[in-house]
């Protein structure tokens, strides 16, 4: 059951949220050390940065799976967002938060790359 699927992942997702969020407190608290290096303190920094980009991903994540519930909410599950063209049982079964089929998928991906 797909709706299943979909709640199984938004409680990944959240997890993940939290899981990482953690991190990124234990990783901010100050250090024990009184004399830290500057390349330690640009280390700690860079792996700061890295743990909240891995939290918007997740957070992105979690936004697709809530937009893909919505949709399943209103009836409007498994039809493209973009097109209104039916999203493929297949490309569902692989990717129960796609609310859009593959080339409106893509083609909203290319838009957001582009500045
Ligand atoms: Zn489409």
């Amino acid at each position: 059951m797909l709706a299943d699927q979909l709640q199984a992942m938004k409680r990944r997702a959240l997890d993940e949220i939290r899981g990482t969020s953690a991190d990124v407190k234990t990783s901010l608290q100050p250090q024990d050390h009184e004399v830290q290096s500057h390349a330690d303190e640009a280390e700690a920094e860079r792996l700061g940065d890295v743990r909240f980009a891995e939290i918007e991903i997740d957070r992105a994540r979690l936004l697709d799976i809530e937009q893909a519930e919505q949709r399943m909410a209103d009836g409007r599950y498994g039809v493209c967002a973009d097109c209104g063209d039916a999203i493929p049982r297949e490309r569902l079964l692989a990717q129960p938060a796609a609310i859009r089929c593959a080339a409106c998928q893509t083609a909203a991906e290319n838009k957001l790359r582009r500045p």
